[in-house]
C-alpha cells in the first residue's frame, strides 16, 4: 500500500488526502475518514512544488 511518500492517518491508518488552498499558497493535509484525525497545512514553497510535480506526473 505504501509508494513511499503516501501520507497515512496516525490515528486510523487511513489515506490522507492532499488539496491546495483556495489561494493556491499551501497545502491542506487532512484524513480521508475524519480530518479531526490528522490535520496540516503547508506554505513551504519548495515542497509545494515538489508536490505538485509528482501529482503531475500521476495524472498522466
Ligand atoms: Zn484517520
Amino acid at each position: 500500500m505504501n509508494e513511499g511518500n503516501s501520507l497515512t492517518c496516525l490515528v486510523c491508518n487511513g489515506p490522507v488526502v492532499i488539496a491546495l488552498t483556495k489561494k493556491g499558497n499551501g497545502l491542506h493535509f487532512k484524513c480521508e475518514k475524519d480530518g479531526r484525525h490528522f490535520r496540516g497545512f503547508v506554505m513551504d514553497k519548495q515542497y509545494l512544488q515538489g508536490v505538485m510535480r509528482h501529482a503531475e506526473s500521476l495524472t498522466e
